[in-house]
């Protein structure tokens, strides 16, 4: 590949790019479970595995992983909906 020569044109175009990303990341109102894959309104960070890699899980989802767990640990819940 090579390097673009007009490069003012160039960086014009990746910063509409960012802007466009950026709308689209504020429009989300849900968000997928990492266990069951379903999208949800409210979602709970958690720790369930030896490796410790957060997850966000739903309600249903830390009823199976919760119990007799020695790796969970609870990191916040997230909601779509915000209150003011
Ligand atoms: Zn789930």
């Amino acid at each position: 590949m090579s390097v673009a020569p007009n490069f003012g044109r160039c960086s014009r175009l990746i910063e509409l790019k960012k802007v466009n990303r950026f709308m689209q990341v504020k429009r989300i109102r849900s968000k997928t479970c990492d266990r069951c894959k379903q999208e949800h309104d409210t979602l709970f960070r958690i720790r369930a595995t030896q490796n410790g890699d957060w997850m966000f899980v739903c309600k249903g989802c830390i009823k199976d992983v919760k119990p007799n767990n020695v790796h969970y640990q609870y990191g916040g819940t997230w909601k779509s909906k915000k209150r003011h």
